[in-house]
This record gives C-alpha cells, structure tokens and sequence, in this order.
C-alpha cells in the first residue's frame, strides 16, 4: 500500500549504514514512524526531505507493516531557521515538544499546523522577539494537548479578572493573589494582567494570529516563565532541546 502525504521530519535516528529512522508528522495521520532507507547516501533522492525539521510531499508505502519512505518532494526547509543557532535550537525544540504531545496514529492538524506557524516565524519574521514566539508555542500546545489552562476569572472567588493574577502551575488556573489558600499546593507564578491578556489571546484568539501580539519587559517575561513552567510541571519532564536552547541565549 501507497500513501502520498504532506510531513514535517520532528526526529531522527541514523540506522544501519545510510539509513534513518523518521518520526513524521502529517495532517491525516498524525504522527507516525518510518524507516528512509539509503537517506544518508551521497546522492539520494529523498535526503533533503528526511531532514529533522523538513516539510515535503512525501509518498511512503507499508512493507511489512512499517512505514517507508519512497519519495520525498521539499516544499519548507525553513532555511532562514536553519541559518541561526538559537532559531533553529528554537525549532528542534518545539519539534521535540509536538512530537511528545503528539499521539501516535492520531490526526490532530491544529498541533501540525501551530508548529509549521511556528517554523514559519522562525524562517521569515525575524523581529519577533524569540520569547514571545517560545512562549505562544508553549501555550497553544499544551491548551491543543489538553491542558488548557482555565483563565476565565479567578478560580476561587470567581471575579473577573483576578486582583494581582497569579497562575497555578498544577491546576492550570489563574486566581488572585490574595485567594492563594484557596487554590491548594504548588507553585503560583505572578502574571501581569497584560501577561495574562495575551495568554487569553493566545489561547482564544485567532490561531493564523496567534503571534500578532505585543508584550515586551516584566510582561513577556512572566507569560515566557510560566510557559516552560507550566510545560515542565504537567508534563514532568524537561526537554534536551531546551536545555540547549537556553545554553544559547544565556
Ligand atoms: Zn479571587
């Protein structure tokens, strides 16, 4: 069996002499593995194609029940990423992160579409300060992996919006700071209420806007810090490509 597919490389394993193993992710079946056989061969059709962080029209066909790559035709090889160290680290990491909240087998086109907008950024808007883009990544994945956070006033009294907003970690909901009690353990970040303003529009906004915002000092700051602090808590785990990535920009 033949499928030809649009898919975005978010890892890759060299295998045997000259051949790779491809994390994929395409639009009608969302992430999946497959072997590019003689990929790393001086010459091949399909390397271009089987490199972390290419986006081709690809056809791959069944053998034995495991994807192979047959051809690869490059349409975004986001080279202006590519050209800058702390940009394309950026890339591999939301590579890194949409391969972990993606689900094996399961089509889920928002997440493909926010890290090819992502890459996009990253290749062809390079005013937008890295930690505004890292930040409305961070967002929108998780609230598109199910951990959206609740933002519609404060979870303990209710009153919209929090007085000196804070956001927790652990539940995912913004309270005011003097309803810290309420909320339970865990950590509490302070988010200013422009911090939390471009949140609620990252998170309800317009996903083809999602980085048409402004946010700039303390307040990028506190959205970017919550981000990667929220990322790390539900997830429970932290991300070589970051750690890189932050080795960067130290
Ligand atoms: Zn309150």
């Amino acid at each position: 069996m033949h499928i030809t597919t649009k898919a975005l490389v978010l890892r890759t394993v060299d295998y045997k002499e000259s051949d790779k193993i491809l994390t994929l992710f395409t639009y009608e079946q969302g992430k999946l593995t497959a072997s590019a056989r003689g990929c790393r061969k001086k010459g091949s059709a399909i390397a271009a194609g089987c490199q972390l962080l290419a986006w081709s029209e690809m056809v791959l066909y069944d053998f034995q029940g495991r994807w192979s790559v047959k051809e690869a035709a490059t349409e975004r090889l986001f080279e202006g990423a590519r050209r800058d160290i702390e940009r394309l680290a950026l890339g591999c990491y939301f590579a890194e992160a949409a391969e972990l909240l993606a689900v094996e087998g399961l089509p889920n086109p928002e997440m493909l579409s926010l890290t090819l907008n992502s890459l996009h950024v990253l290749d062809k808007l390079p005013h937008k300060p890295l930690p505004l883009v890292k930040a409305a990544f961070e967002w929108k994945a998780m609230a598109l992996a199910g951990y959206e956070p609740l933002l519609d006033g404060c979870a303990v009294c209710g009153i919209a919006p929090p007085q000196n907003p804070r956001f927790h970690l652990r539940e995912g909901v913004v309270h005011c700071a003097q309803c810290r009690e309420g909320v339970g353990e865990g950590v509490s970040m302070p988010l200013s209420p422009q911090a939390l303003d471009a949140l609620a529009y990252i998170i309800h906004g317009d996903p083809k806007r999602l980085f048409s915002f402004q946010l700039e000092g303390e307040h990028l700051k506190q959205l970017a810090d919550a981000a990667e602090a929220y990322l790390h808590t539900q997830l429970e785990r932290g991300f070589s490509t970051l750690d890189y990535y932050k080795s960067l920009t130290l």
